[in-house]
């Protein structure tokens, strides 16, 4: 975790990493200018997305200093959990892309689905030994905002999903997505990075 430098230290002690899956989005670039604006860092696990729309935004969370991480190529957990074979396809080709777009080799995955998700027909173990045999750090959530529940959540409730549980761990790490459908996280933003300036 201390390799991700991307976090936000409240209460002289506790940290929070703020972690966005599925991006890039057509919400990035307003995500972007709200950790802007409140000079957060955040860490972005991303998919691969060629469209000239996109490629900006990898670049953009880079030169911004936030990290760069990896979510699978193609997100389709049928593909990517098929073999181990499949797997390192994938991410090979998403830190391929990531470097070509933006010149930095990304050395952090956030599964799909997380590193005990039930999908994949592969041990996750093996995937996640595969990881670690190409240095590259895997991060799972301890904290979720609730926004990829089957309900839409209002954005103070987001909010309060984060900062009613940040506090129970030293360091915690905020599930969050950018995605295009995810407007009320966005939303979410500034109130959370408010709430935990306060704390
Ligand atoms: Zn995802």
């Amino acid at each position: 975790m201390s390799l991700i430098t991307a976090c936000y230290v409240y209460d002289n002690t506790k940290k929070c990493f703020l972690t966005f899956d599925d991006g890039p989005s057509v919400n990035t670039d307003e995500i972007l200018d709200i950790l802007k604006q409140y000079d957060v860092k955040a860490t972005f696990f991303v998919n691969g997305r060629t469209q000239d729309i996109y490629l900006p935004m990898y670049r953009r969370i880079v030169e911004e200093g936030h990290t760069l991480g990896m979510h699978s190529y193609s997100h389709r957990y049928n593909e990517i959990y098929s073999s181990v074979e499949a797997f390192s396809g994938d991410m090979e080709k998403l830190q391929e892309f990531l470097y070509d777009t933006t010149g930095v080799w990304s050395r952090f995955y956030r599964f799909p689905g997380g590193s005990s998700n039930q999908v994949s027909r592969v041990p996750m173990q093996e995937l996640a030994d595969y990881l670690e045999g190409e240095n590259i750090y895997y991060l799972d959530w301890n904290v979720s905002c609730g926004d990829a529940t089957g309900k839409r959540l209002r954005p103070q409730q987001i909010a309060d999903n984060v900062t009613d549980y940040v506090s129970n761990y030293n360091t915690a790490v905020v599930l969050l997505h950018d995605a295009p459908d995810k407007t009320a996280t966005v939303e979410a933003l500034p109130l959370i990075i408010e709430e935990l300036q306060k704390m």
